[in-house]
């Protein structure tokens, strides 16, 4: 296969995880015979330096051009007081908007050597394995009307959450196929006690559940979908719900796994016809400026969006799970990054990069 992808390291830290993902991207192709066609741009904080702004036309073009894109993180400490339309993350929104991603997946999983990290207790993460699937592009964030009205104690502030029948399915859609080739499980959240946005969320998830009878829908209200995260992870497989829920929800998921350095994440858009998704792919953690430059970051989160990378957007599923088996193998010989804290000495970006080469290879 010829994986033609775009990598855009970003700032700070993701420059330093991007060069271990990548590394690791160079491991699989050649171990399974696939043709990397790899292309590199700018985005964020180096791109307004370097280009005046943070998503340059031709980083624009090389992303639509792209089968996927693989990002670092992006943010600089000297944009920190600037405008939002001028700051480095101006330029992840732009490139989610190009290439019409509207679904934010983020696989939350145990590992056995990172139990103790977690803030639950063992036997309540050990086993943990679910997917969770964010509407990106509706909902609160972006529903109109919105925006504070009046003065002083007589001010009022509206926002709007809308969705139509279109948006809901496309998503419902995907996180029922993501199910079938899991554990047939999908639970779809909403507040439709109360909403009347989470009832046609509910109506439509109902309506297409029977293209896909082979998967387990269970319908969940997203205040007990908060509490059944902490009381039982396990129960869960793949967990669908709108833009806000999803954001507050994943976080919550995240830290059942440790730590930031250890969350991929993949944005995906349309389905070619070959049945993969485009996509975009990054660590959940930004560019760390307290780190950055020291090869300290942590690279699994990095690499472990590879792995999203080669089985949503190439179909690659057994080279998918031979990278998350080697991130696994390296945990356990405890040659992690100082995040992880280790019980010797912490091993450096590269080292821990260099590990999971090994343990694929
Ligand atoms: P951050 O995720 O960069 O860092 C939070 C803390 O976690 C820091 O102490 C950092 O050292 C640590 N950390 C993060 N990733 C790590 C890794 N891989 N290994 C070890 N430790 C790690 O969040 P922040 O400090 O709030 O933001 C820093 C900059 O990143 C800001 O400009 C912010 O806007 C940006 N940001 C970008 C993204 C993105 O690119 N998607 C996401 C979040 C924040």
């Amino acid at each position: 296969m010829n994986l033609n992808i775009l990598v855009l390291p970003g700032d700070g830290i993701g420059l330093e995880v991007t060069r271990e993902a990548v590394r690791v991207l160079r491991v699989v192709a050649e171990k399974w015979n696939h043709q990397l066609t790899l292309r590199e741009g700018l985005l964020g904080g180096i791109a307004i330096h370097k280009t005046g702004g943070p998503f340059p036309a031709e980083t624009e073009k090389m992303s639509i051009e792209a089968d996927a894109v693989l990002m670092g993180a992006v943010g600089l400490p000297e944009f920190d007081n600037v405008s939002p339309e001028k700051r480095p993350e101006r330029g992840l929104l732009g490139i989610r908007k190009t290439m019409g991603v509207y679904a934010n997946l983020r696989p939350v999983r145990s590992y056995k050597a990172l139990l103790d990290s977690s803030p639950l207790k063992n036997h309540l993460v050990d086993g943990v394995d679910m997917v969770i699937v964010r509407e990106l592009t509706g909902g609160l964030y972006y529903g109109s009307p919105r925006g504070i009205t009046g003065e002083g104690t007589s001010s009022s502030a509206v926002n709007t959450m809308a969705y139509s029948w279109v948006e809901i399915e496309r998503v419902a859609r995907m996180a029922f196929e993501l199910a079938r080739k899991r554990r047939k499980k999908l639970a779809s959240v909403d507040k439709s006690n109360v909403l009347e946005v989470s009832q046609l969320w509910r109506r439509v998830v109902t309506a297409v559940a029977p293209d896909y009878a082979d998967v387990e829908l269970e319908h969940i209200l997203v205040d007990n979908c908060a509490m059944q995260l902490v009381l039982n992870p396990k129960r869960f497989d793949v967990v669908v719900m709108e833009n806000t829920f999803g954001d507050i929800l994943s976080d919550e998921g995240a830290v059942l796994a440790g730590s930031i350095g250890m969350l991929p994440s993949a944005s995906i858009g349309v389905k070619k016809a070959s049945g993969a998704w485009t996509g975009l792919y990054e660590p959940v953690h930004g560019s760390a400026p307290d780190i950055a430059g020291q090869n300290k970051a942590n690279p699994f989160g990095a690499i472990g969006s590879v792995a999203a990378m080669l089985e949503y957007s190439f179909g690659l599923t057994e080279e998918a799970a031979a990278v998350n088996r080697a991130i696994e193998t390296v945990l356990n010989t405890g040659r992690v990054t100082a995040d992880l804290r280790p019980a010797g000495t912490p091993a450096t970006t590269e080292q821990a990069g260099e590990a999971v080469c090994q343990a694929i290879g």
